[in-house]
């Protein structure tokens, strides 16, 4: 049996007090967890990201129509490095539920958005996660 390490517990993970949104229904309370992405952290995915688009794009050349695949490794690893680079919180766990149906909402790790969309398993509509602003502040940035 593997042990896996709490979310709620990782190193520098906060709590923040959201609300859940939902069109034509009262919001609800929520409560994040969220985890600071360092400068290094960012710059270190960004570095990897080039480095193997750099790799990568020359071996697609080889490929007849040689520029579609060029261009697509091009922009995909230009796209990849700017949502790291953008990446100034992850969202490890959420407390909160759906506004229509009740349903306790889950969530995979992952970059937190501003606002974030989260898929309700239970009725399927698409909620959104808003973090107040002062409380992404007070630990060194904005959600992108
Ligand atoms: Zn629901």
């Amino acid at each position: 049996m593997s042990e896996q390490a709490d979310p709620t517990e990782l190193d520098g993970t906060f709590e923040a007090d959201g609300r859940v949104t939902l069109f034509g229904f009262d919001s609800t309370p929520a409560r994040a967890w969220l985890r600071p992405r360092s400068k290094a952290w960012r710059v270190s995915g960004v570095i990897r990201i080039v480095a193997i688009t750099v790799v990568v794009a020359p071996m697609v050349t080889v490929i007849p129509p040689h520029a579609p695949w060029l261009l697509g490794v091009l922009g995909g690893g230009t796209y990849l490095a700017r949502r790291r680079w953008n990446w100034r919180f992850t969202l490890e766990a959420l407390e909160g539920a759906c506004p229509k149906c009740g349903a306790t909402l889950q969530v995979s790790p992952g970059r937190l958005r501003d606002p974030h969309g989260l898929s309700c398993d239970s009725c399927h509509n698409d909620v959104e996660l808003r973090v107040p602003a002062e409380a992404l502040e007070a630990h060194g940035g904005t959600a992108e």
